[in-house]
């Protein structure tokens, strides 16, 4: 089972940030600024060009959806990025699907993640 999916079962404890039937948000343990969530669909999908097809891919949606709530939530009213780092050779170090949710000033800034 990769890390993510153990945080979804529980096997591994996490700071959650949001959670519904198919979305789970956790406060990444290395936060790259002020405000670093990451946002996961329940169901174990590798990577954004490894996974996502016609029949799952209206969870992408939902993350979205997710992300918007919490950072309603947190007041994020400066904005924020949402990073999906696709691929191993882009950054991405757990092969399952999520996206970075960063923001305050250093979140603004032009390198991270
Ligand atoms: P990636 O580099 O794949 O785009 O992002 C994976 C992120 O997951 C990293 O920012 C890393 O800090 C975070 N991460 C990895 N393992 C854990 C963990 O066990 N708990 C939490 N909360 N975050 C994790
Ligand atoms: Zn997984």
């Amino acid at each position: 089972m990769c890390v993510f999916c153990k945080i979804i079962s529980g096997e591994i404890p996490s700071k959650k940030a949001y959670e519904d039937d198919s979305v789970l948000a956790i406060y990444d343990i290395n936060p790259q600024a002020p405000v670093h969530i990451v946002f996961m669909p329940k169901q174990h999908i590798l990577t954004s060009a490894d996974g996502i097809n016609e029949e799952n891919c209206e969870i992408i949606g939902k993350i979205f959806v997710a992300i918007a709530k919490v950072a309603k939530e947190l007041g994020l009213k400066d904005g924020y990025r949402i990073i999906n780092n696709c691929g191993a050779a882009a950054g991405q170090t757990v092969a399952h699907i999520h996206f970075h949710l960063l923001a305050g000033k250093d979140g603004m800034s032009e390198h991270m993640i």
